[in-house]
């Protein structure tokens, strides 16, 4: 029998803007967003407002229709979630990219999203431009997104429409709407995750998906001081996306936004910004306990810290733990794109120190499967996890099959991940990983991406991608590949060779800095499905041999 939620906190039907805008408490003319590196760059709710009516009507104008996808490919920037919530407003679907994407993955992206629209930087152009148009899609719906140079020395090219121009048509009201299928169907985001197997696939958040992400995590448990975020993690993937575009304006909270990830800026702006609720994935936690960083700045203003997106020991959380150093509690969320981001969390005050991810948000059902799908729901057994609720996505978008993989007939959603609950304190562990995922630094990196990009070398013929420990990074993972050479018993391609042709096609992160190593034939069960378990066997014995 599934875990049935214990708690109904009540959620809302409204549009994520009415949601927003109609229910303000706070002074809309605060900083809302504020730029953490110039901070004179700040956007308060009340100019927030203007702009995204100003940006529906800009969309519309360019010829925006109705679940139309705008993708936003640039770095983190106080007018990330403003472009976010316009295209939304304007009846859009928004899709995020990381910066680091090739244009291989680029027009991976573009295709299964169906983005018609692009944003992008100066200097993230050439990749997006291309992959827009191995899409088909015109450059006049490319817009420029510069606003003054700061964080992108780009030179703005000559020819595009720029994003200010989107402000010229006037203001309009947002698509709205107060009813629960509306606001369960109505895509608001795609963001990209392999899931639980295959290539990327596009997630699609639903208006209630977010809204709900934020309800279940902030207003069903208040904390009782005046937050202050700092957005630095990358706003298109889910760790950040819903905290990020509904949170700051919905709560009245501020966000300080770094445009991307440097070990000093982020101390420095912890404490200049005495920053109060702490967001970390398990790279940054490890460089913030190994850095000498950490004494020339203080982490103490944090009230409460949270770490998701990968496993972290519990003898790293317990080091992150004393940074904060004020008895603040540092605890581990589990989550995914697909969950919308957090699914699993120790609600305040709670501490822990067992490496727990805490208990389900309330309005989720959970239960343990077994390797047949089975339910072996119960305390003390591993299986796999599975739930459902709110802030359980709908599915892919225009996916059927990963679709009717992924969910069952109970729209339980099989996440992959397998979990073990105490029987005592009923806290979540996740165990193991049953899904072919491999996290890199928090990135996501699904091996069959890489495996089509080596098999479409001339002289490769057969590939397998798995993960291995990062002797480098505790806790974390490199991808490492098995490649069968087209001669054998050739010495071509070579490591470095493969190396290259990975460079040209993949983002860093992916890269094989776990090692390639050649056999004469890949290990597959009859039906020719690669016996991974054979190879991460064979992995650990070749790294302790060293
Ligand atoms: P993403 O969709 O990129 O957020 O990746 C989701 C996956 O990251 C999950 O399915 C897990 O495999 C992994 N993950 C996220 N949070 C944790 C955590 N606290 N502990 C272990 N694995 C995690």
């Amino acid at each position: 029998m599934p875990f049935l939620a214990q708690e109904h906190f009540p959620l809302s039907n409204e549009d994520i803007l009415s949601w927003i805008f109609d229910h303000v408490k706070y002074d809309w003319d605060e900083p809302m967003y504020i730029d953490a590196l110039k901070p004179e760059r700040s956007i308060s709710a009340r100019q927030a407002h203007k702009l995204i009516r100003q940006l529906a009507a800009g969309f519309k104008a360019l010829g925006l229709q109705k679940g139309d996808c705008v993708s936003i490919h640039s770095f983190n920037d106080i007018y990330y979630p403003i472009f976010f919530l316009g295209v939304v407003a304007a009846g859009g679907v928004y899709a995020g990219t990381n910066p680091a994407y090739t244009q291989h993955e680029l027009t991976h992206t573009t295709k299964i999203a169906k983005v018609k629209f692009v944003l992008t930087q100066p200097s993230l152009l050439n990749n997006i431009l291309k992959a827009a148009e191995d899409n088909g899609i015109s450059k006049k719906n490319v817009i420029i997104f510069n606003p003054d140079g700061h964080h992108d020395p780009g030179k703005t090219p000559e020819g595009f429409l720029q994003w200010n121009d989107l402000l010229l048509h006037g203001e309009q009201d947002w698509v709205r709407f107060n009813d629960y299928d509306k606001a369960y169907l109505t895509g608001a985001a795609r963001l990209y995750s392999s899931g639980t197997t295959g290539l990327p696939k596009a997630a699609e958040l639903s208006h209630l998906n977010l809204t709900a992400q934020h309800m279940l995590v902030y207003e069903a448990n208040p904390k009782p001081w005046k937050v202050k975020r700092l957005l630095a993690l990358p706003m298109f993937h889910a760790a950040t996306a819903p905290g990020a575009f509904c949170t700051p304006l919905r709560n009245g909270d501020k966000a300080y936004v770094l445009p991307r990830f440097d070990p000093e800026n982020w101390f420095w702006a912890h404490e200049k910004y005495q920053i109060t609720d702490l967001g970390v994935v398990p790279p940054i936690a490890v460089m913030a306990i190994n850095s000498p960083l950490n004494k020339k700045y203080s982490l103490k203003s944090a009230k409460i810290g949270a770490c998701g997106a990968a496993p972290l020991d519990k003898a790293p959380q317990a080091r992150m733990q004393a940074l904060l150093d004020n008895g603040a509690p540092l605890t581990q969320v589990w989550g995914m794109t697909e969950t919308s981001c957090v699914a699993t969390r120790h609600a305040y005050p709670a501490k822990d120190n067992t490496g727990s991810v805490g208990w389900p948000l309330p309005n989720l059902d959970t239960k343990l499967v077994d390797d047949d799908g089975k339910d072996i729901s119960g305390y003390d057994v591993r299986g796999e996890l599975c739930i459902r609720g709110p802030t359980i996505i709908k599915g892919y978008f225009e996916n059927p099959e990963a679709n009717a993989r992924d969910w069952d007939k109970d729209n339980f959603f099989h996440t992959g991940d397998i979990a073990w609950i105490d029987p005592k304190t009923k806290l979540y562990y996740i165990v193991d990983r049953k899904k072919e995922l491999i996290k890199v630094r928090g990135f996501q990196v699904a091996p069959p991406e890489i495996e089509g990009v080596l098999l479409s070398h001339p002289d490769i013929v057969d590939a397998a991608v798995i993960g291995v420990p990062d002797p480098v990074r505790e806790g974390g993972e490199l991808p490492r590949a098995y490649v069968t050479r087209r001669d054998p018993n050739g010495s071509k391609p070579t490591e470095e060779d493969i190396a290259q042709y990975i460079k040209e096609k993949l983002a860093s992160y992916k890269r094989l800095e776990g090692g390639v190593v050649f056999l004469e034939t890949i290990p597959k069960n009859a039906s020719g499905k690669i016996l991974k378990r054979i190879l991460r066997d064979q992995a650990k014995k070749e790294m302790s041999s060293g």
